[in-house]
This record gives C-alpha cells, structure tokens and sequence, in this order.
C-alpha cells in the first residue's frame, strides 16, 4: 500500500502535468524502445488527446522501430516523426511508459540537443527514475494508458473510438486481459468507459491476439523445445537464437508471450527468457568488444519475488513480476546471476 507521502507525490505530479499539458502549445510525445501494447496504446491515446485540444503535437518513433509489430499496426499515427524537428527545444517533451530516459536511446539522443522544453513524465513502473521535470508516476495504476484516461477525462477531452481503442490495447496488453494482481476495479471501470465509447472488445482482441504469423507459432515451439529447470524448478528458463529467429522467419516482437509459458509451470517461482538481439540483418547482436547482446525477461510466479530487484542488477528494471534487462553474460553466467539471486531472495522471505 502507499504511504500518504506517496500518495501527495502521485497528485501533485499529475497536477503539475495537467497545467502543463493545459499551458503547452507545442510537445513531441515518446515512448520507450522495442513498444509494447501500453507504450503504443499510451503513446497513440496521448497523441489524439493533444491534437484534439488543438496542441501542434508530434509523435516520436525512431526508424528502426517502423514498421510497428503487427498487432499494434491498426493505430493511427497522425503527426508521426523519425527525425527530431528543427523547433524540438521549444517542445515540451512526453514520455509514457517509459521507467528511465535509458530505456529511449533514440529520444536520449533527441535529448542532447535541447534542455529547453520540460519534461513530462507520465508512468507506472515502481521504480521510475523521476527523470521529468514533472513526473506523474502512479505505481497503483496498471497500464500508462490508464493515467492517459485519467488525464483525457481531467481536461475534459471527448472519449472518441479512436481515443478510446488506443487506451484499451494499452489496457488489455498489461493487465493481461485483465488477468494479472495489477487488475483493480479500476482497469474495470475504464474498460467499461472505453466499451461504451465505441470499443468493440472482440475486434480488438482479435487484432492483438490473432492473425498470428506462422513464424511467431514455430518461434513458441523452439522457446519451448528450449525450456531447461533449475533447483526443483524454482527457475524456468529458455533461449531464443538468432538462428531460431532466421529459420521461423520470425521477428523480434514474435518472441513475445513465450514467457507466459515458462511462467505458467508448476513449481516455477521465476520464469525467464533470454534472446539474441539482432542486428538489421537479422544476425546475433554484438557490442564493441564483440560479445553477445541478449534480451532478457523475467517474471514472477512467486508473488514473494521482486523480479524489477533482479533486473536493476544489470541496469534494467520494471515491475515487481515483470521486469527485463539487456545483457552481454555468457548463457551459463547469466544462469548463475538468476540462480544465485532467485535464492537470495526466497532464503530472506
Ligand atoms: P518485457 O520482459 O520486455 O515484456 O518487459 C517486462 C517489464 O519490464 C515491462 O514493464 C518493461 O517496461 C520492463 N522492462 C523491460 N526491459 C527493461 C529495461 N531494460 N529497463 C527497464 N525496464 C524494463
Ligand atoms: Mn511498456
Ligand atoms: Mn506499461
């Protein structure tokens, strides 16, 4: 539960982000690397939001990150940038979704140009560096796109189907469909707000969760030929190559949901899935000193364990169940740092 202090901090943020967003005339909206369903969600809502106050507001996504995974292409990307605009030290800067400026290398580098505009920092990961000039960061609230309904409502913006169908992808991807501990009455109340506002629930779940390519079930498949256990199955783990990537024709985004897998085992307390990070032309990622570069999710299925804890370690971070980090360690190594911090925290409990 939130002490009162937090509590004061999460109100006046999201004060000091309203004036903002009410004062502003020109802002650029962000999100964090590789987006997700509540950072595009987030990011599109806040995007139309703007626009229908009248805001000249532009909508960042780096090229690399275009064309969007397949599930989120439906959303509508108006005012859309690759490349900072000339005028970015006037913009007052909007970050959704995103726990610390490292996590937007490209918006880093949009960044270094300018320290003129404030920063505006609207999220719900615990641990958020408060990097804005105004953060309305609410670690209660389960999606970022449910502090955008809460703003899109402040500032008496009009709940259009567009509006409304951005919030819900956002929604459903980081409740799980309302699934996960993070879903409150809350994430109800807004679903049914949305759904009265024109969101068809079967169509957008069948344009996230369905139309899967063929490629992304043979990736499953080899996550799952993949799956080792450790110490009594406390730890479930797979890999993800860039090989099994080039056979399936797969994509990054495909390796998303394999971990639901890992983390459903019985006996399992934390679940983790490691891939290769490719280079653009689909090969295995190296750093400058030519080691490995891999992608690395954990979650909890331990409501005891604290995976963001984990994942701070090695400079990542996120939620108390889900969490991710970016990593050179070699396989066995990094199996060693899970193993190892996995039983220092189930020994102090
Ligand atoms: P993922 O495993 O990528 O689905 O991410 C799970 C959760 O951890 C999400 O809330 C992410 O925002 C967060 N997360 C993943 N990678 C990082 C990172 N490198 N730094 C901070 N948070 C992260
Ligand atoms: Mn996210
Ligand atoms: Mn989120």
């Amino acid at each position: 539960m939130p002490t009162s202090s937090e509590t004061d901090a999460v109100l006046a943020g999201r004060e000091a982000v309203l004036t903002e967003l009410r004062c502003a005339q020109r802002l650029i909206v962000v999100t964090h690397e590789r987006p997700d369903g509540d950072a595009l969600g987030s990011l599109v809502a806040m995007q139309t939001l703007l626009l229908a106050l009248g805001k000249d507001s532009l909508m960042f996504i780096a090229p690399d990150e275009l064309p969007l995974p397949y599930e989120y292409r439906f959303l509508s990307l108006n005012g859309l940038i690759t490349q900072a605009p000339d005028d970015l030290d006037e913009r007052t800067l909007v970050f959704l979704d995103c726990g610390n400026i490292a996590r937007n290398p490209a918006a880093s580098t949009l960044l270094s140009g300018t320290s003129e505009g404030p920063i505006l920092n609207i999220d719900h990961h615990h641990d958020n560096t408060r990097f804005g000039a105004h953060n309305y960061v609410d670690p209660g609230s389960s999606c970022t796109a449910e502090l955008v309904w809460d703003l899109a409502r402040a500032l008496d913006v009009e709940l259009t189907r567009e509006l409304a169908e951005a919030l819900y992808v956002g929604l459903i991807t980081d409740t799980g469909c309302f699934m996960y501990q993070n879903t409150g009455p809350r994430a109800h109340e807004m679903a049914a707000e949305l759904i009265a506002a024109g969101v068809d629930v079967h169509a957008i779940y069948q344009q996230v969760y369905e139309g899967v390519p063929f490629g992304k079930l043979a990736l499953l498949a080899r996550g799952l030929a993949h799956a080792e256990r450790y110490d009594e199955g406390r730890l479930t783990v797979a890999q993800l190559s860039a090989e099994d990537f080039r056979m399936t024709g797969a994509q990054e985004s495909y390796a998303e949901g394999v971990i639901d897998h890992l983390r459903a085992v019985r006996g399992t307390a934390m679940a983790a899935l490691a891939r290769d990070r490719l280079d653009a032309d689909g090969a295995a990622a190296l750093d400058p000193a030519g080691a490995r570069v891999r992608k690395v999710s954990l979650r909890a299925s331990d409501m005891r364990i604290d995976v963001s804890a984990i994942a701070r370690e090695l400079g990542g971070g996120g939620h108390r169940a889900a969490a991710g980090f970016t990593t050179t360690l070699a396989w066995e190594d990094l199996i060693a740092f899970l193993r190892e911090h996995l039983d220092a925290q189930l020994r102090v409990l």
